[in-house]
């Protein structure tokens, strides 16, 4: 069975995307066999992979409201073990369609149950919203990974990401639990991004990840390539940021599972 692990937080342009191509790649170069679902209607997990989200029939939209079977959506990637359920435009309308239907939080996690023994993680990326988009994604998961930038609210934004988490918990998911949180753009010459930092630690201790990402040009430009950052520069502080932040999930794992 996969470990599940949606990569979330309400506020945007935090290194959600960044994070899960990144971490969904580098644990995928680590051996094990990799699922990643685009679920945001912006598609840029789908375009940061390669693929022209413009371009596609069928996404992970057709597979949650026509019944499209996986195999007839998934994509392959250029790394090794790693796939792709890719999303675009499409997906915007879920939220307005889904209203009146049944067990509408549900519908990623009973998709996911016959597709869940092909992989060993599947990530989930999130758009920026707590919308039904999110929710599918929080009732599907076991874990959520949350990024965030050390700025001005990053912990107001934090603990209302937390209450909804236990909302998601209560009402349709006991499992799911707090994965961990990652500190992404870190500048350590700026002295708020080092507050921030201190007191994100303070607060949530073990569940911040020891590896930090600094702000990279790498990790902004692999975009445009359709590449994750390390098939685009392996040797760049970001590309080892997220090799070294995957080694560090899978240890977690272990860890967990003992
Ligand atoms: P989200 O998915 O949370 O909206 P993204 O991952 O798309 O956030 O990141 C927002 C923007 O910041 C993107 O243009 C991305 O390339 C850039 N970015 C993300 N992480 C870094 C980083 N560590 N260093 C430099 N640029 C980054
Ligand atoms: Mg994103």
């Amino acid at each position: 069975m996969a470990k599940i692990i949606a990569i979330a937080n309400q506020k945007g342009g935090v290194g959600k995307t960044t994070t899960a191509v990144n971490l969904a790649a580098g644990v995928a170069l680590l051996g094990n066999r990799v699922l990643l679902v685009d679920m945001d209607p912006q598609g840029n997990a789908t375009s940061g992979l390669g693929i022209d989200p413009r371009s596609l029939q069928t996404t992970v939209y057709n597979c949650l409201i026509n019944y499209v079977k996986f195999h007839d959506a998934v994509q392959v990637t250029e790394v090794n073990g790693l796939s792709l359920l890719p999303a675009n435009a499409d997906l915007s309308g879920a939220e307005i369609e889904l209203v009146n239907v049944e067990e509408r939080e549900k519908l990623l996690r009973h998709f996911l149950r016959d597709v869940d023994k092909l992989f060993d993680v599947i990530f989930l990326d999130c758009p920026p919203t707590l919308g039904i988009l999110t929710v599918n994604a929080l009732v599907a998961a076991r874990g959520v990974l949350v990024p965030v930038q050390c700025e001005y609210y990053a912990m107001e934004g934090l603990s209302r990401l937390v209450g909804n988490i236990d909302r998601v918990r209560q009402s349709f998911n006991p499992e799911l639990q707090l994965e961990g949180i990652v500190l992404t753009m870190f500048d350590a010459r700026n002295t708020l991004a080092r507050q921030v930092s201190e007191q994100v630690r303070g607060y949530f201790k073990d569940v911040v990840y020891n590896t930090v990402i600094p702000r990279n040009v790498t990790l902004a430009e692999a975009p445009s390539y359709g590449r994750p950052a390390m098939l685009y520069n392996v040797a760049s502080a970001g590309s080892q940021a997220y090799l070294s932040l995957a080694k560090e999930f899978v240890s977690h794992g272990e860890k967990s599972a003992r």
